[in-house]
């Protein structure tokens, strides 16, 4: 089998979870971004097993995700929607019982036209002009939304994974100056914010990346394994050059191995001549450039003829693959690609 095998140790899921939420006093519930198909692992799996490990709030980015994470949860979790409630999601939210976190006042009109009664969040812009509604528009209409009573009021940070940078104390106190006695639970942090510490915690947390293994939460523990078939090995001689472009010209005789997966899956092609794979505990570099579905790989230093090599582990998480090419473990997990074999490590169910 060609196929590429990826392992999301789902026991590792639900105690990086626990360990997130053990940053935050006993009072502060600690939520669950599940958007992006729970960051490529999979929003079903992830959102059962993070409910398994205590989780009772989740967050997707879209309402069409909702509708996975409340088949995976059952009717009674509430799931809300960063996004809001967008032109002919009314439908969708009802059935799917979602809370749209409301981002202008014409997000506001449409949902109490479409929807009146139906439970809605309230999402604020505290500096980041991103997503939601700034301190003049939420004067406006302050009054006439709390009185709908909202779930949720929350707001967003934009620099809460650099502790020192001064955006985050700005951020809070406008976020405060916005909310500061409402009878409404808030959110501010995601796990960059959780990190930050208790003033930035208010009712409700809301992490994402750190559960899954990737910075900030750098104590996190590694959910997924990444593991790609050898398909053919073959010895070169110095001076001879691989793959396209002959980017890489051997510098002396050694030992490559093809191994099926490339760019279509989600490794970059800038990645070409710069990642290393594992086999075991050997370090193999990736020579040459990826291809759509292949990768050649030095295992000079490999003893034997390994049958498969990580690019991602215990040894590599997504963070320093993202590094390499100068960017962001976040794109380096939710690019990986539906060719993958997915393997559900088990739940534990307390
Ligand atoms: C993605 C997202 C989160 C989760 O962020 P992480 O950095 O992954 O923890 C929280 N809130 C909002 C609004 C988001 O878009």
């Amino acid at each position: 089998m060609a196929q590429a095998q990826l392992f999301i140790d789902l026991a590792a899921l639900q105690a990086n979870w626990r360990a997130l939420d053990a940053q935050s006093a006993a009072g502060v519930q600690t939520g669950a971004t599940v958007k992006a198909n729970g960051y490529g692992l999979g929003a079903g799996h992830v959102a059962h097993a993070l409910a398994h490990a205590g989780a009772r709030r989740f967050f997707v980015a879209v309402a069409e995700e909702g509708i996975a994470v409340r088949s995976a949860l059952g009717p009674s979790l509430p799931i809300h929607v960063y996004s809001g409630h967008m032109e002919g999601d009314a439908r969708l939210i009802a059935d799917a019982g979602l809370i749209p976190m409301l981002n202008s006042a014409e997000q506001l009109a449409r949902h109490f036209e479409a929807l009146p009664g139906h439970p809605f969040g309230i999402q604020l812009d505290s500096g980041m002009n991103r997503l939601g509604m700034e301190p003049a528009e939420w004067d406006a209409v302050a009054e006439f939304a709390l009185a709908q009573s909202p779930q949720l009021v929350m707001s967003h940070l934009a620099c809460s994974d650099d502790p020192d940078h001064p955006m985050n104390a700005f951020q809070l106190a406008t976020f405060r100056k916005m909310t500061d006695g409402i009878n409404v639970p808030r959110s501010l942090a995601a796990t960059g914010g959780v990190l930050l510490g208790p003033e930035y915690h208010f009712e409700i947390t809301r992490p994402g990346i750190g559960l899954y293994g990737g910075a900030p939460f750098t104590q996190a523990q590694p959910v997924i394994r990444l593991s790609i078939p050898v398909i053919q090995i073959r010895d070169v001689q110095a001076g001879e050059t691989v793959g396209y472009g002959n980017s890489f010209q051997a510098p002396r005789d050694m030992r490559l191995a093809t191994i099926s997966a490339g760019y279509a899956d989600g490794i970059q092609r800038a990645l070409s001549n710069k990642a290393t794979l594992w086999a075991g505990d050997v370090p193999c570099p990736l020579v040459g450039r990826v291809s759509m579905d292949l990768l050649t790989i030095d295992v000079s230093a490999v003893e034997g003829a390994p049958d498969a090599l990580d690019l991602l582990g215990p040894h590599q998480g997504v963070d320093i693959i993202a590094d390499q090419i100068d960017t962001i473990g976040y794109e380096i997990l939710t690019s990986l690609g539906p060719r993958y074999a997915r393997h559900y490590g088990d739940v534990q169910t307390r």
